[in-house]
């Protein structure tokens, strides 16, 4: 990773966005998730949308544990989505 010149970046939505997977996998680099989390704190749709996306991974997760909880899951996903509109 090469940035020379960090002095004070900001992230904006499309920033947030290329790197929401990687921050909900804890994959940032701690001044990436600084900059991640300073705009998650005046922008709520972004805010939001890694809410969702946290949740969005537990019910993956919690998913793949349980086979048998399809239909579950996909209602519990649409409930979520209809939540962000
Ligand atoms: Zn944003």
């Amino acid at each position: 990773m090469s940035r020379s010149h960090a002095s004070h970046k900001k992230f904006n939505c499309a920033d947030v966005e290329k790197l929401a997977q990687r921050y909900i996998d804890n994959q940032l680099d701690e001044e990436e998730k600084r900059l991640f989390d300073e705009h998650l704190e005046y922008c709520l749709p972004c805010d939001k949308k890694i809410q969702f996306e946290f949740k969005l991974k537990e019910i993956v997760k919690s998913k793949a544990r349980e086979p048998l909880s399809n239909n579950y899951s996909s209602e519990k996903i649409k409930s979520f989505l209809e939540n962000l509109h």
